[in-house]
């Protein structure tokens, strides 16, 4: 069979944008079909304007991205020549726990300071660096913080930390969640380097909030994630919207042929960088295996809701807030953008609330007086919104459970010839994970 030199790539969320512009820049010829009228996916920008109509707008996913100089994102913005702006809330970061805020445990001095840490769990943590490496390929990422900073960190911090990042409880996570955190262990030390601009950044650093990140920032374009995937989507030229794929054949010597609502397309090669849902779907007639094993990697909902509220003296730089996931009933975390954040109106503070994930949300939260109701309780000097608005996440976040990594390489092998899927439940759920996966995966094409 000779390399493939056409490609469909299906879904123009920021995966199948990035494996897109990787092999354009390989020289080969690609397409791209995206189902709805906007590409981004959940990077998307959204108008949001002010109560008296200013503009404003709201992420569907990431706020910011942690942008590690000299990685994968890192280069594809540079290329793109996005200017970046900081997005990470400067102003203050707080763990919600045992009932009141208390300093983030971010930073040394606030993991110090934890609540409900013994004296014994805290020289246990500083012992870190001593801890040598090792653990199991499927240790969760409750195993693998008790390993290296104690019980008391990962039963009374670690859950906080891991659902304002993945909406789930550390149990329920696998290493593959976080791929870099064994490269960190070999290193040598995740507490002084990794957790201070890592995990505990809080839901507005959002899901690459990971530890390890020392030289990483979070930044974003400054129209925000929908001018990251809109350039994608400019340089590459070839994305055609509203075009929802329908079926697969394989045709002889390894060729597909795709068809959309009212037309195909026959190429050498097809990128799946779809929801998992619709993927496993598109492939149940061809590989059925693989598409159970696809169709089978749960993924949670999520539901933000976007508030705007009379200015808070205090949180005039942003802030973030992590809760402690059983006391806040649902609510896992709110960030505060900064005032100087483009995609606020002037003289309001704009939040961000996470409900959900893998935590169930009691009912008086469902609606926005139980949530605000809540959000208070945490934040007393909040005053009523002048605007609200829900957004919801269904099936967003891929839960990488203890043992995906292996169930992934399984599925890849049942998966036929030239058919590739991409996504966040293969390389990560962040979207600097994806950016360093696609890369990679894009080299892999080149031998
Ligand atoms: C609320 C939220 C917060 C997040 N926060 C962060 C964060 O802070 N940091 C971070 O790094 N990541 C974050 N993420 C994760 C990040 O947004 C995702 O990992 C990333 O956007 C996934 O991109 P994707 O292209 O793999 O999938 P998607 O964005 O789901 O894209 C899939 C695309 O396929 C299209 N499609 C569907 N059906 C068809 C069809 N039949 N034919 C053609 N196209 C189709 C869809 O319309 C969509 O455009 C967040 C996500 C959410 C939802």
């Amino acid at each position: 069979m000779t390399a493939p030199k056409t490609f469909l790539v299906l879904g123009g969320g920021l995966s199948g944008l990035l494996a897109a512009w990787h092999l354009h820049r390989a020289g080969l010829e690609v397409e791209v079909w995206e189902a709805s009228a906007s590409v981004g996916g959940w990077a998307q920008t959204l108008a949001w304007p002010g109560p008296d109509g200013e503009p404003g707008s709201l992420e569907r996913g990431p706020q910011g991205l942690l942008v590690g100089r000299g990685g994968a994102l890192d280069r594809v913005l540079r290329e793109l020549n996005l200017e970046l702006r900081p997005t990470a809330p400067k102003g203050p970061r707080w763990l919600g726990k045992g009932g009141r805020r208390h300093p983030s445990p971010a930073s040394l001095g606030g993991l110090l300071q934890a609540p409900g840490l013994s004296l014994a769990a805290k020289l246990r943590m500083l012992a870190e660096p001593f801890i040598p490496a090792g653990g199991m390929v499927d240790d969760s990422l409750h195993t693998f913080f008790a390993r290296r900073l104690g019980e008391g960190f990962a039963r009374e911090l670690l859950p906080a930390l891991v659902a304002g990042v993945f909406a789930a409880p550390p149990e329920r996570i696998g290493m593959e969640a976080l791929p870099r955190l064994r490269s960190l262990e070999a290193r040598g030390g995740l507490l002084l380097g990794g957790l201070r601009a890592g995990l505990g950044a809080g839901p507005g650093a959002g899901l690459s909030g990971r530890p390890g990140a020392g030289r990483e920032r979070t930044r974003l374009p400054a129209g925000g994630t929908g001018a990251l995937a809109g350039a994608l989507a400019k340089a590459l030229g070839c994305v055609r919207r509203n075009h929802p794929v329908r079926t697969l054949e394989a045709l002889p010597g390894g060729r597909w042929r795709i068809r959309g609502e009212d037309s195909g397309l026959d190429v050498d090669a097809v990128v799946l960088a779809l929801p998992a849902r619709v993927a496993a779907d598109l492939l149940r007639p061809l590989a059925p295996v693989a598409a159970d094993r696809l169709g089978g990697i749960p993924h949670l909902d999520l539901r933000v809701w976007h508030s705007r509220h009379p200015a808070v003296p205090g949180c005039e730089r942003g802030f973030g807030l992590l809760l402690h996931p059983l006391e806040g009933r649902g609510l896992l975390g709110v960030v505060g953008l900064a005032a100087d954040d483009p995609r606020g109106v002037p003289g309001l503070l704009q939040l961000r609330a996470y409900l959900g994930g893998a935590y169930p949300v009691e009912a008086e939260l469902e609606a926005w007086p139980g949530v605000f109701q809540e959000l208070q309780r945490w934040l007393p000097e909040l005053a009523p919104p002048v605007q609200t608005r829900l957004e919801q996440a269904p099936g967003a976040f891929p839960l990488l459970e203890p043992g995906h990594g292996a169930r992934a390489a399984r599925l890849l092998q049942e998966l036929p010839p030239n058919l590739h899927w991409l996504g966040g439940a293969r390389f990560g759920p962040g979207v600097p994970d994806l950016a360093e996966g696609i890369e990679a995966w894009a080299e892999t094409l080149k031998r």
